[in-house]
């Protein structure tokens, strides 16, 4: 019976293993920071909008958030998901009044 080494300070610690250590976490920290560099580098400009090319489904505040997407799609699902966080923001403040 062999357990799967691995190391800290490593992606795998940090996201398979959930440690949070500070070698793991700054390894975790530093490989989404790549994946989101990645992601960012692959946009090209259409129409005066960046737009990202590895982005599978357009049309969600995930796409404009992490893949920095601005198509109309991802803008506009962005808005929305802002304007809808700002509206429950009002109504839980208006139910805490109620209950
Ligand atoms: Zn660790
Ligand atoms: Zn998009």
């Amino acid at each position: 019976m062999t357990k799967k080494q691995w190391q800290h300070g490593s992606y795998y610690g940090y996201n398979k293993k959930g440690c949070k250590c500070d070698p793991c976490v700054e390894a975790g920290r530093e490989y989404a920071e790549t994946w989101r560099q990645r992601h960012l580098e692959s946009r090209v400009l259409i129409h005066g909008r960046l737009v990202s090319t590895t982005l599978k489904i357009h049309g969600t505040c995930n796409g404009y958030t992490n893949f920095g997407c601005r198509c109309i799609s991802c803008t506009a699902a962005n808005t929305e998901a802002v304007l809808r966080n700002r509206r429950k923001k009002n109504d839980s403040k208006a139910a805490a009044g109620a209950q």
